[in-house]
């Protein structure tokens, strides 16, 4: 199938491009990296009249450095925000998930906005916000506002980003000395969307985890902040953490796989990621 016709516009601000979006509303879509949108448009699962292009709003690109946090434009692609020395220093965590989504096709394409703002819970950036604690910039007509990560993602598909907004960037804090960051995912072939993934910062403090962080992907609606297992961690107990994962998370059957299957990949994920974790706080 084909998409169906639409108007397109390359507004080269980023006022243009809320003007667009407010005389258009719910009748036009923004436009990022297209890699989710313009298969949803060939589908016919969208028919927008309006294509509202983000790829030239300088605004939107790069990925910088101020006080304490990083800042990363909502057009910057998945392969630069891995690949870049500034996010590899700070932000190794997004380094390590980078390789992860998708194909590299993909990867040089498509956007961390675009995926932010898509809300999609089996992907990778948006458990990232939540383990690093990230906030959400985004942007309308009348004024910006941030947006904390555990607030953003809503459900399924589902963000915070209202109808008149674009997400304009995301401010990650730049982590302590002493972090520590822990990354893993179980997908059925290596570049497909992940069964279970799991996302986690943490500090070493005295040889053990503090302030742990775990964000699981691919297990429900959204990610998920698994702060019971967290805290067993940080007590140092890895198998009562798999235990308590139990209460907080509970994956619902589908076509792919069973819930029961999710939730024990999950709990495997956990085993990994705590256990290098663990061996690196107490080596720090
Ligand atoms: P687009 O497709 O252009 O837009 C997606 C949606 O977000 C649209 O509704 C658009 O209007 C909205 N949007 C875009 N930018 C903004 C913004 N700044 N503000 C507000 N709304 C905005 N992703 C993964 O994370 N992991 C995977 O394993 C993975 N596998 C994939 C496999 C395949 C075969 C394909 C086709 C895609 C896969 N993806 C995966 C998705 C891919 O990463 C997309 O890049 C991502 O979902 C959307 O980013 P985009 O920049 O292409 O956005």
């Amino acid at each position: 199938m084909k998409a169906p016709d639409f108007a397109y516009a390359r507004p080269t601000t980023l006022d243009e491009a809320l003007a667009l979006l407010a005389e258009h509303g719910e009748d036009a879509r923004l436009l990022a990296g297209g890699q989710s949108l313009v298969t949803s448009l060939n589908m016919r699962l969208a028919a927008p009249s309006l294509l509202i292009d983000l790829n030239r709003i300088p605004d939107l690109a790069g990925i910088a450095e101020s006080d304490g946090l990083v800042r990363i434009g909502a057009m910057a692609r998945h392969r630069e925000v891995g690949e870049s020395p500034l996010v590899r220093e700070r932000l190794p965590l997004l380094a390590a998930a980078m390789p992860h989504i998708a194909h590299p096709a993909i990867r040089n394409r498509g956007t961390i906005g675009g995926s932010v703002a898509l809300g999609d819970p089996a992907t990778e950036w948006p458990a990232c916000c939540l383990a690093l604690d990230a906030t959400m910039v985004v942007r309308a007509q009348g004024g910006e506002r941030r947006v904390p990560a555990a607030e953003f993602f809503q459900g399924l598909y589902t963000t915070a980003v209202g109808p008149d907004e674009i997400l304009v960037a995301i401010e990650m804090p730049i982590p302590s000395s002493g972090a520590l960051w822990g990354f893993d995912e179980l997908a059925r072939r290596s570049g497909d969307y992940a069964l279970a993934g799991l996302a986690a910062s943490a500090r070493s403090e005295g040889g053990r985890l503090a302030d742990v962080r775990l964000a699981f992907f691919g297990v429900a609606d959204r990610p998920v902040l698994a702060s019971a297992a967290a805290a067993a961690l940080q007590a140092g107990d890895i198998k009562a953490a798999q235990a308590m994962l139990g209460d907080e998370i509970d994956p619902p059957d589908d076509i792919a796989v069973k819930g029961a299957t999710r939730l024990h990949l999950a709990r495997v994920l956990l085993g990994r990621v705590a256990g290098r974790m663990m061996e690196a706080a107490g080596g720090a």
